[in-house]
């Protein structure tokens, strides 16, 4: 589970809460959640659901962590392969997807670590070998 942790106003008393907010791949997607903590109220969860990462902990994260890229292992892994994960787990048009696969190749695909693992476990289990490159853009 990769985390932030910030302060925020408490939902019930409105007094200063903890809120940790984090996400994990489990179960082949991304499983996110926020959980809140007052000196008042105790530990409660906000909110927590699966798929698509909330913008404002995506930004959290990346601000947080870094972002790490996607990295595809096997050159020879067909491009309609690839393309056609790319397509049912991200969305958007073959051309998009041919645009991403692009990205990937130049070592310019990058995201949250949760969203990554997962989009290489995809393509892993696609017969595309994938991993997940931590840290800046490597070279090449
Ligand atoms: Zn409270």
């Amino acid at each position: 589970m990769y985390e932030v942790e910030y302060r925020v106003d408490c939902e019930s008393c409105g007094g200063d809460a903890l809120c940790t907010a984090g996400a994990s791949p489990a179960g082949g997607q991304v499983e996110w959640s926020y959980d809140v903590s007052c000196a008042v109220c105790g530990p409660g969860t906000i909110a927590c659901g699966s798929g698509p990462v909330p913008a404002d902990l995506r930004a959290r994260l990346l601000a947080r962590h870094g972002p790490v890229h996607l990295r595809l292992d096997d050159p020879s892994a067909g491009a309609v392969t690839v393309m056609k994960v790319l397509r049912a787990e991200l969305g958007g048009s073959p051309a998009a997807a041919k645009a991403t696969l692009g990205l990937i190749r130049a070592g310019g695909y990058a995201g949250v670590r949760a969203e990554v693992e997962v989009l290489a476990l995809r393509l892993r289990a696609a017969g595309a070998g994938a991993g997940v490159t931590e840290g800046p853009r490597p070279p090449g």
